[in-house]
């Protein structure tokens, strides 16, 4: 399979590349000035991919090249018959080996004279190491896309630490074939626990809990002179975050099973349609106190919301945490150690960003974990300060900065959105949308604050800026990307960029001018000391908002379909509109959620109206065979 390659001479970046070669996704970093950086190729407004992540995916159309990644997974969800997704589970192994994992495969398999795998894809067969060679060499290609110039060809690469020798040999074999040197097969939890610098200890024992969407591992390491050893692993291949969320949508469903009926609660539609409303809630938690899990069925009139805190939430997932808890004390009891031996807590994988999971984790092994680095990138990075080290590079600029406040923009009503994250490695960047509020607008100011409290006004104010220029337009339309850019050496460059004209606008700043360590600490202080009612006065913030969007909504619509509401109806909606403009001048948390979700509840008949004229509109002039 060999792939035709430009012979570009120049313009090629040294460096030893760090691939985290994922199940789900793949992802490349390069140690760049000083610290290992996740490569992001630009998204579709030319700003770096916040989430840099490639599908693990290769989708063969018939008699055409097969496609990698995202575009793969696209089309793999249309055409899963000619899709293969989790290629990693078969590396190196024999069919006898992976029965279960072969059923879900739509290719069939057959086994070579040296007992390993091979898939037939029309009349073309391919090895899993092939497959994985096509990924390898669309990251290889992203990363070149990320540089500007052509990547190196030499990589770390990221392999679980259970995998066997041939595993292992399957994975470099998959880099020759995509014209990569695997230079080093590496660990994933010895990665990670690079990207966290613990190398430099002397020495010390380390356990790596990862927990993705489907699967757990934890890997018990020790460290001596700054190598790392793998004492014990152990897992569960069938727990994850989607356990998670299917504690949500069992609570979802024990109420609307009596609502809509037993039937129409299995309809496989709805219950996409609860899963992802409990994955929303379950993300939603990880950043709030508590959140609303929220299902929306316009066609059935339902419009059903619970709240659910972070307490209801550890209770519903408690088993699972527990379960991970048997396999690390496995893991523990082979290594012939105790929770207490451990000295540092490393955390990967999506679901290690739950807090109950964290303050759980903090719990069984009595100490912090680390967890400052994005938990999804930290084998990518350590994959890449290992390729640094092998290149003959220094670790002493390892440990890396974080910015120690959050950093953010004031929204209408005077909340705050978070840009960069308090922690977040620095330098960081990150970007956030905004629109208009009013009709016609057309400019907005922006206000940077730095801090952890939910109201701007109890913030630190960092500057102010205006962006002009924008074309008038209705509210809500325009486009807006507002990026935020913090460098190694601390500067704050924020742009604000609107979408159709490219009218652009910048401030720099220096967040950590004038703020000394104790100053930083009474912010954090301060900010535990009022969560609970910087919540409650966030919400209400946001709520009023969104009351204001609603009543808009309600007085630009209700005019033109007034004579298609029955009189009941009608006079349920003037009710509730009159109740939410009370709500939104006042300041009862309550009232203002009440009176929002009543809003809601009354709006639907109008929203089933518009929603029908628009579909007629569509329809207007079509014969039948267009529609
Ligand atoms: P991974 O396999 O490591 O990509 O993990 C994916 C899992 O992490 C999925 O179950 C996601 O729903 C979950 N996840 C991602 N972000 C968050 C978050 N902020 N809070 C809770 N779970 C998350």
């Amino acid at each position: 399979m060999p792939f035709i390659e430009l012979d570009v001479l120049n313009n090629k970046v040294d460096g030893i590349l760090g691939i985290d070669l994922g199940t789900t996704n793949s992802l490349v970093a390069l140690w760049r000035e000083g610290r290992p950086e996740i490569l992001r190729p630009a998204d579709g407004n030319g700003q770096p991919l916040q989430d840099a992540r490639i599908p693990s995916v290769v989708h063969y159309p018939a008699n055409e090249t097969p496609i990698v990644g995202r575009n793969a997974r696209a089309r793999g969800i249309e055409d899963p018959e000619r899709t293969i997704f989790s290629v990693k589970r078969f590396m190196g192994r024999g069919l006898a080996d992976c029965t279960d994992d072969l059923a879900s495969t739509p290719f069939a398999a057959t086994e070579n004279e040296n007992g390993l795998i091979r898939f037939s894809i029309d009349e073309r067969g391919e090895t899993p190491q092939e497959i994985s060679a096509r990924i390898l060499h669309h990251v290889w290609e992203n990363a070149g896309v990320a540089l500007g110039m052509l990547a190196p060809r030499r990589a770390v690469i990221t392999v679980p630490a259970y995998f066997d020798d041939s595993q292992r040999q399957a994975t470099r074999d998959a880099a020759r074939i995509a014209g990569l040197e695997a230079v080093r097969i590496l660990n994933e939890p010895t990665a990670a626990s690079l990207a966290y610098g613990l190398d430099s200890k002397n020495h010390g024992t380390v356990a790596v809990y990862d927990l993705g969407g489907g699967t757990f591992d934890v890997s018990i390491l020790s460290i001596e002179d700054g190598v790392f050893r793998v004492l014990s692993t152990s897992g569960d291949t069938h727990l994850g975050g989607d356990d998670f969320d299917r504690a949500l949508v069992e609570t979802a469903l024990d109420e609307l099973r009596e609502r809509i009926g037993l039937e129409a609660a299995r309809e496989p539609a709805f219950l996409q349609t609860v899963r992802l409303a409990a994955e929303r809630c379950k993300i939603e938690l990880s950043r709030v106190p508590e959140a609303d899990l929220h299902v929306v069925d316009v066609a059935r009139g339902l419009n059903w919301r619970r709240t659910i805190t972070r307490a209801d939430f550890g209770d519903l997932i408690s088993p699972w945490i527990e379960r991970t808890f048997d396999a690390c004390r496995r893991a523990l009891a082979d290594a012939k150690l105790t929770p207490a031996d451990i000295e540092d807590v490393v955390l990967v994988g999506g679901s290690t960003r739950v807090p109950v999971v964290r303050e759980r984790v903090t719990e069984f092994f009595g100490r912090e974990p680390h967890a400052g680095l994005n938990p999804d990138e930290v084998v990518a990075l350590g994959a890449a300060v290992q390729g640094h080290v092998l290149a003959g590079g220094t670790r002493d600029v390892l440990l890396m900065d974080v910015t120690p406040l959050s950093l953010g923009i004031e929204t209408m009503g005077g909340a705050v959105s978070k840009v960069i994250l308090r922690n977040s490695p620095v330098p960081a960047q990150a970007t956030d949308g905004f629109t208009t509020y009013a009709d016609n607008q057309t400019g907005i100011d922006f206000h940077i604050v730095q801090g952890e409290r939910e109201l701007a006004k109890d913030c630190r104010s960092l500057g102010r800026f205006k962006l002009s220029g924008i074309p008038p337009m209705p509210a809500g339309l325009a486009r807006i990307a507002v990026r935020f850019l913090l460098d190694a050496d601390g500067i704050l460059t924020v742009t604000a960029k609107e979408d159709s004209t490219g009218a652009e606008s910048t401030i720099e700043v220096n967040p950590m001018h004038g703020l000394a360590d104790d100053e930083v600490e009474g912010m954090l202080l301060e900010s535990f000391a009022h969560a609970k009612e910087d919540f409650d006065q966030s919400r209400l913030a946001n709520l009023k908002v969104e009351l204001g969007t609603m009543l808009k909504a309600c007085r630009t619509h209700l005019p033109s379909v007034v004579d298609e509401l029955d009189p009941e109806a009608r006079l349920d909606l003037e009710e509730a509109v009159a109740a939410a403009e009370a709500a939104r001048t006042g300041d009862e948390l309550a009232a203002a959620q009440k009176a929002r979700d009543e809003l809601e509840r009354a709006s639907l008949p109008l929203a089933a109206i518009l929603m029908d004229s628009v579909a007629k509109r569509a329809l207007a002039g079509k014969n039948l065979d267009e529609v």
